[in-house]
């Protein structure tokens, strides 16, 4: 069996030491948001995900969801646990307190939903769909809209959907069908069928609100003729509660390889009743608002499943038995030593370790600039978080989630044979990651958006808002001698990335295959030298606290981490540097008939 505890020391660790959580409370609405309290919460949370969740991991895995004419049954246990979740206000966590919200910040709710996936990801698929249609609808819905949908999303009686996909377009979402009537009372009647919507028939809600993208009969081709439909499963009755049923229905739900327990529905829509969200034609702009944040939660699922795979690992690692230590037996006393002795071992699980405690340390600061982004004063301010989080948002989807399979991957090596057993938990989590990778954007779509929009985004305004601080801090560390190990790692890696940030620019402006076909191997070349920036950030605090006080072995692991990242995965940035260099060519070459 795979374990888990909630990781809150690396919590206390990135929001407190590493970043200032505490400045939070300074920003309008925030005031209660002080560390104690957010710490306080996190470790409420860490209980529930624990003590509810985790147990429901394994047998929803093996149940799965049931459908009968129509209806979704979720898995065992799961509408009891929904019920608490729900009560305990957990839905609520990051919404408005005019719509019931509890107005606390985003990076609170950023790692709860870590906890959250780290002990049942099909799980949070309900309530992290019911988020996204709920920032959609309060950036860009009518007052009406709000009042009737927000507080119900936000108390979580109501939850939502996201439906864009349909059977012959998935990545491309110019090519939608679906229709949307006009129906002269200010309504819309639509129609067509969307396929893979997560969470779209269940039985854990009173209702169910799809926001949909459909075509109104005037629409332009492409996506500047898609619009945006709030379209509930019971039209709402006039007390505020539920009224008739509408016109949409779940055909089926598909079979797949994992998050069994989260239903993934075929949804059909036969004149269903809806009203417009936003301007006509406008509505990829609107599921923009719920694409962005739904693309840091997917980032926070692959860093949730890869804290729970390091967990199941460390301590398969410390316990099993095998074979003896190069040098000679480690403990003499037992028939074999545990394989935490193995450098081969050690290598996976500090691959696992350092890997993801950067990608913690990079969550914490996107949710922290997320949250200034909405609520600094000063509009300059707010303008600079906001590129930033733009500019780390296909990092944090892409490079989070290939994290959190390449971790599950290696805990299924660490156990052997065992890993690939059911009953060890471990592969349930490679097959949940797996997913990660491919919605929400697949991650080769992330990478193009990278290259494609953000880099050459107002003149590069947003890549400035990254290197900026990291030339800052190299030039900062320059004279210390003692930060030497970590600082000219960073400062060559960051020089590569310069390079090839460069190169892209050049080379993609004359032709755009070079820069879609460096795109994936530029995300990763930026989220290494990211990490590693953060490592340097790590080493800088942890060399002051290693030496003495009641918690020296947690800074001497982490500059131990530090010196593994630098030492055995920053340099693949050099390689990466060759192949984005070596240009399209060896990618285009070979015509398409001859594979
Ligand atoms: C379990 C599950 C849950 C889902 N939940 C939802 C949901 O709630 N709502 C919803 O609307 N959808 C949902 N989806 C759909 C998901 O978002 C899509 O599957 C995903 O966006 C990819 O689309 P596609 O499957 O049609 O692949 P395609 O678009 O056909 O892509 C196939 C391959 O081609 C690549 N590709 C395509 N276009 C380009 C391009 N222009 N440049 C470079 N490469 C390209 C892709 O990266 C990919 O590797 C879900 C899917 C699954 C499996």
């Amino acid at each position: 069996m795979t374990t888990y505890k909630a990781p809150l020391r690396e919590y206390r660790f990135v929001l407190s030491e590493l970043f200032d959580v505490g400045s939070l409370a300074q920003l309008p609405g925030y005031t209660e948001a002080t560390p104690d309290t957010i710490e306080a919460i996190l470790e409420e949370a860490g209980k529930l995900c624990e003590e509810v969740l985790f147990p429901l991991n394994r047998s929803g895995d093996e149940e799965g969801c049931h459908y009968e004419n129509g209806v979704v049954r979720t898995p065992a246990g799961f509408k009891e646990a929904y019920r608490a979740f729900r009560e305990g206000g957990w839905t609520s966590l990051a919404c408005d307190p005019e719509w019931g919200g509890q107005g606390l910040p985003h990076t609170l709710a950023f790692f709860v939903e870590e906890m959250v996936c780290s002990t049942n990801m099909s799980f949070g698929m309900y309530p992290g769909l019911s988020h996204g249609a709920y920032r959609a609808l309060s950036m860009h819905g009518t007052e009406a809209q709000k009042k009737t949908y927000l507080p119900k999303l936000a108390d979580g009686t109501w939850s939502g959907t996201m439906c864009l996909t349909e059977p012959h377009c998935g990545t491309d979402l110019g090519q939608i069908r679906t229709k949307a009537i006009p129906a002269g009372d200010g309504k819309y009647r639509i129609t067509g069928t969307k396929i893979f919507i997560s969470a779209g028939e269940h039985d854990l809600t009173d209702n169910i609100v799809h926001l949909v993208l459909a075509r109104l009969p005037d629409a332009p081709e492409g996506t500047r003729g898609i619009s945006l439909f709030v379209v509930p499963k019971f039209l709402p009755g006039p007390d505020g509660g539920i009224g008739a049923r509408n016109g949409v229905r779940c055909g089926s739900i598909e079979h797949k390889m994992g998050i069994k327990a989260s239903a993934t529905c075929v949804m059909n829509f036969d004149e269903a009743e809806g009203e417009l969200v936003g301007a006509p034609h406008k509505g990829m702009r609107a599921m923009f608002t719920m694409m962005n944040a739904a693309r840091l939660g997917v980032g926070v699922q692959g860093l949730g499943l890869a804290e729970t795979a390091y967990q199941g690992a460390r301590a398969y690692a410390a316990e099993r038995l095998q074979g003896r230590a190069l040098k000679g037996p480690a403990y003499p006393e037992k028939p074999a030593d545990p394989i935490i002795v193995h450098p081969d071992v050690r290598r996976m699980l500090l691959t696992m370790k350092a890997t993801i405690e950067a990608a913690r340390a990079l969550a914490a600061w996107t949710a922290i600039e997320l949250d200034v982004s909405e609520k600094h004063p000063d509009p300059e301010r707010r303008q600079e978080a906001e590129d930033l989080v733009a500019l780390l948002t296909p990092i944090v989807k892409a490079w989070f989630t290939d994290v959190g399979f390449a971790a599950a991957n290696l805990g299924v090596q660490i156990m052997g044979g065992h890993g690939y057993i059911r009953e060890h938990g471990m592969e349930q989590l490679v097959r949940d990651a797996r997913i990660t990778q491919l919605y929400e954007g697949t991650n080769g779509i992330q990478a193009l958006d990278l290259v494609g929009r953000k880099l050459p985004m107002h003149m590069g305004r947003l890549l400035r808002r990254f290197f900026h601080p990291v030339s800052g801090f190299i030039e900062e560390q320059a004279a210390d001698q003692t930060m030497a190990e970590f600082v000219l790692p960073l400062a060559k890696a960051f020089g590569k990335l310069q390079q090839a940030t460069a190169h892209i620019a050049q080379a993609g402006l004359k032709d755009p295959d070079e820069a879609g076909a460096a795109a994936a191997d530029y995300l990763k070349m930026f989220a290494l030298t990211a990490s590693a920036y953060m490592w340097a950030k790590t080493a800088k605090i942890a060399l002051a606290k290693s030496e003495a006080g009641e918690d020296a072995g947690f800074y001497r692991a982490k500059l131990a981490t530090a010196r593994f990242f630098m030492a055995r995965l920053l340099p693949e940035t050099s390689s990466l540097l060759t192949v984005i260099a070596s240009g399209a060519k060896p990618v285009m070459a070979l015509e398409a008939e001859a594979f």
